[in-house]
């Protein structure tokens, strides 16, 4: 891990004390010596642990520096030196020497998302595009800073943010980056700022950040002050050729509550926008997502991407909740390999749910529209292909989708086990004619009338 700030220590801390869990066989020992060490600090591949007594500090420096050293290295993949530090006498010279407070000490970027795994498709490719850009040379590209990324919530922000922080990490880790909600810096505002001087530590702790990350920048409505701060940081590090990129869920101009210099600021350099992604992209982010998860695509039935895909369209939060449900579900409920389309649907059930409570349903619709002209269930939903039958066939798909809602491909199903683009074209022509044929658009008419008395 190249120069992993002090937050990513102290996480992976937790790590390295699971794996000391299992080496040190006598739980009395871990319990008591090692279970409630913490990180206090980070300096020059030195890491000071505060352990609990000074008998911890003398048995983990000496008995357990081995096992110790040789976990840490296995987690971080680094050389550090371990230093023990007593909690009691810290605790003494706390109360001696004021603390200057270190800013934002838990916000950092988060490894889980990159660009390989952002999926970029049309509504969102500019944005992916700028964000690539400005991750490959920040703070260069006058022009565009700052850039500032805005959609409605869960398609995506967060994700470029860290994508891009993990990239310069990567690719220039000498940059000094800081990745913050807009809520973390009103926080600190809030806890450190109360007079000049504390105002001046902070205006100096943003002077040592290069590229500097806010997300949601919509909540700074309505705080004049810490807008007031933001504002001097913003033009601070401006002028001093960093980069900021910001986040919010609207455009600069439709953001209320917020100082207009400061709004003028944000549109002042590249504005990027994302959308909805489109079926094709929703079922490759689906792919991506099994994939992270370290589940096998080959193993779900294509047609279980498209129904998620249709049926959590909304965003990509919503999408990938789903998910986590449908891999739940398969690894401890159902425990099993293949993903089938009725496995996918019980196990997102509940989010789907009885919404229409009516009794209408598929079947009535079937029945239905083979009365109005004539035609057994049988004919109306088998292959048969007489310009009448096809027709009513593609009249009877359109209703159960239109009046039910339910996902193409299950229509499939109910005819013959059509494929899910056949059932989507079918409906489309459906809906062309109704707009120019007369007697398609009486027949649905009549159609719905029958169908709505129940
Ligand atoms: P926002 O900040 O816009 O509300 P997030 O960045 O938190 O949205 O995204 C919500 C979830 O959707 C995250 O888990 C993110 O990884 C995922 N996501 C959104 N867009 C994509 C994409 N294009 N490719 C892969 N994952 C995505
Ligand atoms: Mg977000």
């Amino acid at each position: 891990m190249v120069n992993p700030t002090l937050s990513e220590i102290t996480q992976l801390w937790d790590r390295v004390l699971e794996k000391l869990q299992t080496r040190i066989n006598d739980r009395h020992i871990f319990d008591s010596f090692f279970s409630d060490t913490y990180i206090q600090s980070l300096e020059n591949n030195e890491i000071k642990v505060v352990v609990n007594s000074g008998l911890a500090a003398n048995l983990l420096s000496t008995k357990y520096l081995d096992v110790l050293n040789m976990t840490v290295v296995e987690v971080t993949q680094t050389n550090f030196k371990l230093v023990f530090l007593q909690k009691g006498d810290l605790e003494k010279n706390a109360k001696k020497v004021e603390k200057k407070p270190s800013f934002f000490a838990s916000s950092f970027v988060n490894r889980k998302y990159t660009f390989d795994n952002f999926v970029v498709g049309t509504s969102n490719r500019e944005a992916h595009q700028a964000a690539v850009l400005i991750a490959s040379s920040p703070g260069k590209l006058f022009n565009y800073n700052p850039l500032f990324i805005y959609s409605q919530s869960g398609l995506g922000k967060t994700h470029l943010l860290h994508a891009i922080g993990n990239y310069i990490r990567e690719n220039a880790p000498t940059l000094k980056v800081l990745y913050i909600t807009t809520d973390d810096f009103v926080d600190e505002f809030i806890k450190y700022v109360s007079g000049e001087k504390d105002s001046d530590n902070m205006k100096d702790f943003f002077k040592s950040i290069d590229v500097l990350m806010v997300d949601d920048v919509q909540f700074l409505a309505e705080k004049v002050k810490t807008e007031e701060m933001f504002f001097h940081i913003f033009n601070h590090l401006i002028n001093s050729g960093k980069q900021i990129i910001l986040t919010s869920d609207r455009h600069p101009s439709e953001i209320r509550g917020v100082e207009s210099r400061l709004v003028t600021r944000f549109s002042s350099g590249l504005t990027m926008n994302m959308t909805v992604p489109d079926l094709p992209t929703r079922v490759a982010i689906l792919k991506k997502k099994i994939e992270a998860n370290g589940l096998d695509i080959t193993y779900f039935d294509e047609e279980v991407f498209h129904f998620f895909a249709e049926r959590f369209s909304n965003n990509v939060r919503e999408l990938e909740g789903a998910l986590n449900r449908l891999v739940f579900y398969v690894i401890n409920i159902k425990q099993t390999k293949h993903i089938t389309m009725d496995i996918a649907i019980e196990s997102v059930q509940p989010l789907i749910g009885s919404t229409k409570q009516s009794s209408l349903t598929e079947n009535r619709i079937i029945n239905t529209v083979a009365d109005y002209y004539n035609l057994t269930n049988q004919q109306l939903t088998g292959k048969i292909r007489t310009n009448q039958i096809a027709m009513a066939r593609h009249i009877a798909m359109y209703l159960i989708r239109q009046l039910l809602d339910v996902p193409f491909l299950k229509i499939g199903a109910l005819f013959g086990g059509k494929d899910h683009s056949t059932v989507m074209n079918a409906v489309k022509k459906v809906e062309k004619s109704l707009k120019v044929d007369e007697a398609v658009a009486t027949a649905i008419d009549q159609l719905q009338k029958r169908l709505k008395k129940a």
